[in-house]
């Protein structure tokens, strides 16, 4: 409540020291102010925007150190309290301050103060912004008639309508099983409910998938819709979110950020590709989007859809556990036969261009009868290491434990250009001329990446139309975009790439695939690869034999009797999850157990492990304590047991351990209950944030990588 004498308001600020900042108000200024509002402030010797969480009498600032709010932005939206709620809870779960959440999740042009002349009016110049159709003309579709749903969606649309509040449905379903129709089905349902709800969808990406845009807006013709990530200009991307916000816009689709954006009226939630590794941030906050859109569900009291054709092990548990109710969509809607698994081991073969020749007869006769094939490769580039034969020279970033790849510019007329890129840093630099240690002048790429691949597939198939897609591609705007539209049209006979080609495009006249080299996921130290290979393999091999004609799946590996083919030949999901849920929980990995990782940088990685040892030996005496009193934030997945102890493990360099110029060292520890891990952390950050040391630290929760 606003008490007259209040004169101080609390703010958020996106800056990484302290969690509120008082601010003097002036009565006029407190007189209309509410908590949810925008202000500007002075911060140091610059302004910032800043949102304010509450008013008080009081501060604990010295009367000369509190200053004044410089505006009020009156034309913003007062952003909801259980919008904070939520952060908070976003917060707490991540053990990151309130601010550092909440301010990145506004878009970029509403969190820099407006300039002197313009203030204020931002918001309705936003408002008055038509919301462009995300991408236009291709995508176009024709007016949506949705087909009659299967018996299987109808029993799972059943299922999921059927909710009264909170649940979480996991739809489980091969690509092309009819996933996509269920959400849209129950995504009108509940938009017909009344004049206002509001309905989320979240993808992993956006740009790349015009079909599903196009979708939607035919079958939602009459809603506004607002297309939320991070490709769009800033202008866009911030009308959008408002939309979003004043609840103007009803069906709201997006990546990742879009689960922080305040949806009054939120009513449904449906996460597609749900197992997908992008929804993971990776920089700042490293939250999970899925694992915030379930724990929004909760507090909202509203259903949640999981989607995907292969689960993260993590929502596969919950369901066999009945936290997650299971709605399996068996078949492919138009029944073609599945494609038809070979594994071809490259020992002992006459490999051309990186293919065996029952690869190279594979593609020779889908081009032949005039269909398309697909060769996928998950590396960039056109080799990923430069070497001198003469004396054994690599071509190493200076900045990372790692190599620089050599790459191909794209060059106009002119011979090419290479350059050597570091994947990691981004540092770039030309070719040397001659090998820099002895001089020899013939430096050799060692291995194969994209760009190389498209060579060979060039020189084998002369006659083909070739067409390449990866990160280097899609950097150039559209340019992604036009290698998809191009294939659906049939002007492209061969296409090459990395994941990027896995994602959600349906090429009805693809009936082979081909995965060079599938092994490096086989026998890596992360045990979640096995998990990510299978996801993309059974993804890749999704693309295929969509149109029900034959069609096979060719791949290379040098472990042809692994276990993960036999799964990955009998299109058999389960089976893969429950061995690998079987060795997880043998070997007391997640998702039995909970794990936060603490990392560490520093110039020395002596430094770093040192820092480490010290916060380990402040955690030892916390770790004995095992039982909670009241605990961390509730879990939004399995809260695990309620109580067992944490273990700290040893510090150790990070896999790669100096990047950009820095050395990185980290410290895992689990534990078996997820309320014991948060406690143990939020008895032991306070004590990290003591320890003197020339580093940077961060923690991080629910690691997906380490
Ligand atoms: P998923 O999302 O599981 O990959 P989709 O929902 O995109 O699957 O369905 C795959 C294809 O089948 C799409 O072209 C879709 O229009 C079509 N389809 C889905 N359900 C039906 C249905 N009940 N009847 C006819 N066609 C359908
Ligand atoms: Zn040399
Ligand atoms: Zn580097």
């Amino acid at each position: 409540m606003i008490s007259v004498r209040d004169s101080f308001v609390q703010v958020l600020l996106d800056v990484p020291i302290g969690e509120r900042f008082d601010y003097r108000a002036t009565p006029e200024q407190i007189a209309d102010l509410a908590p949810g509002d925008w202000v500007v402030v002075p911060w140091a010797q610059t302004r910032k925007v800043g949102l304010v969480v509450a008013l008080t009498a009081t501060t604990d600032l010295a009367d000369d150190r509190v200053r004044g709010i410089l505006a009020v932005l009156d034309d913003a939206p007062r952003l909801p309290a259980d919008w904070f709620g939520f952060l908070g809870f976003v917060a707490s779960y991540y053990h990151r301050p309130l601010g550092e959440v909440a301010l990145p999740a506004l878009p970029k042009l509403l969190r820099s103060p407006p300039g002197a002349k313009a203030r204020g009016s931002v918001f309705s110049r936003l408002r008055r912004r038509a919301l462009a159709p995300p991408g236009t003309g291709s995508d176009a579709h024709p007016p949506g008639r949705s087909p009659e749903l299967s018996a299987a969606q109808r029993d799972a649309l059943a299922q999921i309508i059927a909710s009264p509040g909170f649940e979480v449905h996991l739809l489980h379903g091969v690509t092309g099983s009819g996933k996509t129709e269920v959400y849209l089905h129950w995504l009108a349902a509940v938009l017909a409910r009344d004049a206002c709800t509001q309905v989320l969808l979240m993808v992993p990406e956006i740009g790349l998938t015009p079909q599903l845009t196009g979708l939607l807006r035919a079958r939602f013709a009459d809603q506004t819709i607002a297309v939320l990530h991070s490709d769009l200009p800033d202008a866009e991307r911030a009308a959008h979110w408002l939309a979003a916000v004043e609840g103007r816009a009803r069906l709201i689709v997006g990546t990742r950020l879009a689960v922080l954006t305040p949806m009054p009226a939120l009513a449904a939630i449906v996460v597609d590709e749900e197992h997908d590794g992008s929804y993971k941030q990776q920089e700042g906050v490293r939250y999970s989007a899925r694992d915030m859109a379930v724990a929004l569900a909760s507090r909202r009291g509203i259903p949640v859809v999981l989607g995907s054709a292969t689960p993260s092990l993590e929502s596969w548990l919950a369901a066999q556990r009945g936290r997650y109710r299971l709605a399996p969509l068996a078949d492919r809607v138009h029944a073609g036969a599945w494609p038809v698994l070979r594994r071809i081991d490259p020992k002992r073969k006459a490999m051309v261009h990186g293919l065996a020749p029952e690869t190279r007869q594979a593609i020779e006769l889908a081009l032949s009868k005039g269909e398309q094939a697909l060769v996928f490769m998950n590396r960039r580039g056109f080799a990923p290491v430069l070497t001198c034969e003469a004396c054994g020279w690599l071509s190493a970033c200076e900045n990372c434990s790692t190599f620089r790849v050599l790459h191909r510019q794209a060059a106009t007329g002119g011979p090419a250009r290479y350059t050597l890129l570091c994947h990691h840093c981004g540092a770039q630099d030309r070719v040397p001329r001659a090998c820099p240690t002895c001089g020899n002048i013939d430096l050799t790429p060692l291995g194969r990446g994209t760009q190389r691949l498209e060579d060979g597939l060039r020189e084998l198939f002369p006659g083909a139309r070739i067409a390449r897609l990866d990160r280097d591609v899609a950097r150039h705007r559209g340019a992604a975009r036009e290698v998809i539209d191009a294939a659906h049209r049939g002007e492209v006979d061969l296409l090459v790439g990395t994941q990027m080609l896995a994602k959600g495009h349906d090429f009805r006249n693809l009936s082979c695939v081909v995965v060079v080299d599938a092994d490096s996921g086989l026998y890596s130290g992360d045990f979640r690869a096995p998990e990510r290979l299978f996801a993309v393999l059974m993804q890749v091999a999704g693309r295929a034999g969509r149109a029900g004609a034959a069609s096979e799946v060719v791949v290379q590996t040098r472990f042809p009797l692994h276990p993960l083919f036999d799964a990955l030949a009998r299109y058999d999901f389960a089976s893969f999850a429950n061995a690998q849920l079987a060795e997880r929980r043998a070997s007391a990995l997640p998702p039995f157990v909970f794990q936060a990782l603490l990392r560490v940088e520093a110039t020395k990685l002596e430094t770093a492990l040192d820092f480490l040892g010290r916060a380990r030996a402040a955690g030892e005496p916390l770790c004995a304590v095992g039982a909670p009193s009241g605990g961390g934030p509730d879990a939004p997945g399995a809260p695990g047991a309620p109580t067992a102890p944490v273990t700290l493990f040893d510090p150790v360099p990070m896999p790669m351990a100096r990047l950009a110029g820095k050395e990185r060292a980290q410290l895992l520890l689990e534990s078996a209950s997820r309320k014991a891990l948060h406690a143990f952390l939020d008895a032991w950050l306070p004590r990290i944030a003591e320890l003197k040391g020339a580093v940077r630290w961060q923690i991080e929760v629910d690691p997906i990588e380490i």
